[in-house]
């Protein structure tokens, strides 16, 4: 493809960006993303096909996830890579894979400050973390100077190691971002006090790296520019920085937005895509470097318009590149519509990393795992029936095709996506559509015969038509036996997400899990739309957007939504409602509700249900909820009645393998490994 060809998708979006002794081919960033990876000895090789596929699919710059600067964020007896020199040539595997596809590769240097996890932590000040209980040590001079010198040989190992530069991670609340504000720095010395003292440990960082360097190697700084936390730099002081970087020698600045620690969600699914490229326009207008932006860009429509309007010279992606390796290659070749797009949902990368496990992705359970879930051509092509489309169904079903098998996808409903069609109409879970909208064009692409409207019998598949049967049916959802169930005012969530049946002013939802907590978003928003307005957004969480305000936050009060009802949120268990929702996510859902004031009921008995309402009891104590509605959110059993009487040979995969603690990342999973063996 010439760049001409290329230009005429996205031209802002793929043009080449000139950076004086180098050009990145277009103006796209991969962020960096810990993946897990990092942390297993030996696996070089399986980084290097990971990067590999990225740089294949066309992207112009890649960070790597953060690599560990000081023992002080490391395990103990734990060294950082550049003191071990054999590193150089296994690292030399990863930057080779990249370079042989024409994209460039900046390792990232990250120093985790006092969110280090090791017990062990270097700080500015020796106060601890609100989400860390470790008290960190205060850092002698001695060891600032450690510090520094830590992040000019990560920087000299990468260069060897055939990295085209480096990114010093100065933003999230991590140690350089420390030393930048109040809130963590309390020092008297040189390296606190005045906001000069205070920037003098990343300016330091950068010119020592800069002088080791050399001209000719990029340096990115990722720059907090809204600390979303009290007590953090205010805006002129952010560009007061931006200013000093540039005098320091650095080559691009990347957006940072938000600390570890803020109570602010800054890239879930439920914040607006683009929330916040307009800070990096005011920052760009400033200061005299390319700048990079990021948070919630999935798409390159999103990303060609937040440039075309001059908010930032590149666009930094990261999930969307653990959900498809070839987004940038699909928008030049102008087929933007077969990209499997990041639902931002968080719950198979950031979720797995925070509880120690390999990153990879709900909607591309390859991600991290290309040298051990490969799709390759079956030995013998089959036909194949897959009975159901929901996400499990139309996994196995486009992998099963992709290796060659003939696939038929039987489904009910008139249209595909199973339980995606109710989870993309809770306000915030919109982008769920996007997933129904990738698998739909890659049944079309794939030549995947598809027949809708008919619920399948046995009797169907009996007929001598098909080699093997992949049933992907669902769920049922459950009817708990509780007296007066039947009661006119009892209503399934299906129907009530559907809009079938009229809901209450004051209602009762039976069972908080991750269902119960979008029903009662669902119950207790105005209208689905409200999510997406940036600024309404804004308003809700407290950010200011004139970034007068200190940290973005200071002295702004929250906006709170008020819910056009009163709810009840149920559960038997002792345990806090949404204790089991996802690790990233599920405070956030948490504070939504609180803020509109759905009261959440846990140690519930469930006696009756009649026309004065709900009678249960709450940890023992008899209680009447005079509600108008009842909302059954208790679960799920497996749908499996088609495997009665089934004589053609059949695989259950989803909720109708197992139900219990079923969620798409498990579906989309189990059905892909499943079709890449058949
Ligand atoms: P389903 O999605 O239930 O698909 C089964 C399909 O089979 C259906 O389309 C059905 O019509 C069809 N079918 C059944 N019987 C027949 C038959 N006899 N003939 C033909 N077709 C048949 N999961 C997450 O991971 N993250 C979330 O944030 C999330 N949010 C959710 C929000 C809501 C409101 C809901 C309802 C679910 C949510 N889920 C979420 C759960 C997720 O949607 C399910 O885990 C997933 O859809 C299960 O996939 P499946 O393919 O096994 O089943
Ligand atoms: P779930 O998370 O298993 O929750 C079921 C709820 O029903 C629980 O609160 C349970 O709590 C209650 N319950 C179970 N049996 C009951 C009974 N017999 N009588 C009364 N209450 C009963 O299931 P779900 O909410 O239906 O969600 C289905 C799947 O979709 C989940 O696995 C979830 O991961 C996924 N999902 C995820 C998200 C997300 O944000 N990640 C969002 C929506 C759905 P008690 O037993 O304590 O009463
Ligand atoms: Fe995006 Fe969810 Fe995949 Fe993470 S798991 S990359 S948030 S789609």
């Amino acid at each position: 493809m010439s760049e001409t060809q290329s230009n005429s998708h996205y031209p802002t979006l793929l043009q080449p960006l000139d950076l004086g002794f180098t050009r990145l081919k277009n103006r796209v960033l991969m962020g960096s993303m810990h993946t897990g990876l990092e942390d297993i000895p030996d696996s070089h090789r399986r980084l290097a096909a990971f990067y590999a596929e990225r740089a294949r699919g066309g992207v112009g710059l890649i960070v790597t996830g953060g690599f560990m600067a000081s023992e002080f964020c490391l395990p103990e007896g734990i060294e950082p890579l550049f003191r071990d020199a054999s590193q150089v040539s296994r690292h030399r595997l990863i930057t080779d894979a990249v370079h042989r596809h024409d994209s460039k590769i900046c390792l990232q240097i990250l120093h985790t400050g006092r969110y280090s996890r090791t017990g062990r932590a270097l700080a500015p000040t020796a106060i601890a973390a609100p989400i860390n209980p470790t008290v960190p040590i205060e850092a002698s001079e001695e060891q600032i100077q450690q510090q520094i010198d830590a992040f000019v040989e990560f920087a000299s190992f990468s260069q060897q190691a055939g990295y085209d530069g480096v990114e010093i991670m100065g933003s999230e609340g991590y140690f350089l971002n420390e030393f930048i504000v109040e809130r963590t720095n309390r020092r008297q010395d040189a390296w606190g006090g005045s906001y000069e003292k205070r920037i003098r440990l990343p300016l330091e960082v950068v010119r020592r790296v800069r002088k080791r360097t050399g001209d000719r190697f990029i340096i990115i700084f990722r720059l907090s520019m809204l600390d979303l936390v009290e007590g953090g730099s205010t805006f002129d002081e952010v560009l007061e920085l931006g200013r000093e970087l540039v005098r320091a020698g650095v080559t691009l600045i990347n957006t940072g937005i938000g600390w570890h620690e803020a109570p602010i969600p800054t890239i879930a699914t439920m914040v607006p895509r683009a929330a916040f490229t307009w800070v990096t326009a005011r920052f760009r207008r400033e200061v005299d470097v390319p700048v990079i932006t990021s948070n919630r860009i999935n798409t390159p429509e999103v990303a060609e318009s937040v440039l075309a309007r001059g908010d930032a010279d590149m666009v930094s992606l990261a999930r969307p590149f653990l959900a498809d390796a070839e987004f940038v290659k699909k928008a030049e070749t102008g087929r933007a519509d077969e990209i499997n797009t990041c639902i931002a949902c968080n719950q198979a990368c950031l979720d797995h990393i925070f509880s120690g496990r390999l990153t990879s992705c709900l909607v591309n359970p390859r991600a991290c795992h290309e040298t051990e879930l490969e799709i390759a051509p079956a030995q013998l092509p089959r036909k194949l029936a897959v009975v159901g489309a929901g996400p499990a169904g139309l996994a196995a079903a486009v992998t099963a095709a992709r290796r060659g098998h003939r696939v038929t996808l039987l489904e009910a409903d008139s249209q595909v996506g199973g339980q995606f069609n109710l989870a993309r109409r809770i306000p915030g879970k919109e982008e769920f559509q996007e997933t129904i909208r990738y698998f739909t064009r890659q049944l079309q692409l794939l030549g995947i015969e598809l027949r809708l409207g008919k619920a399948i019998t046995a009797e169907d598949l009996n007929n001598g038509e098909f080699d093997q049967v992949i049933l992907a049916t669902g769920i049922v959802p459950r009817k708990p036996d509780i007296d007066g169930i039947d009661h006119p005012c009892v209503a399934g969530y299906v129907e009530v997400i559907r809009g079938e049946v009229q809901i209450g002013r004051r209602v009762a939802i039976i069972g908080a899990g991750g269902i119960g907590f979008d029903v009662a978003q669902l119950l207790s928003s105005e209208s689905q739309a409200e999510n997406q307005d940036i600024r309404s957004y804004l308003w809700q969480w407290g950010i200011d957007p004139e970034l007068k305000a200190r940290g973005g936050i200071e002295g702004v009060a929250p906006g709170h939504q008020v819910s056009p009802r009163e709810i009840f949120l149920l559960q038997r268990k002792q345990s806090r409602p949404g204790a089991g929702l996802g690790k990233t996510t599920g405070w956030i859902h948490r504070a939504e509700l609180k803020q509109r004031g759905v009261k959440m009921l846990a140690g519930c008995h469930y006696r009756k249900i009649d026309d004065h309402g709900l009678h249960l009891e709450v940890n023992g104590e008899p209680v009447l909820l005079e509600v108008d509605s009842i909302v059954i959110c208790a679960g799920q059993e497996p749908r499996r009645e088609l495997c009665t009487g089934l004589q053609v040979p059949y695989r259950l995969i989803g909720g109708a393998d197992e139900a219990l603690e079923l969620d798409a990342k498990r579906a989309i999973d189990q059905a892909t490994r499943l079709a890449a063996t058949l």
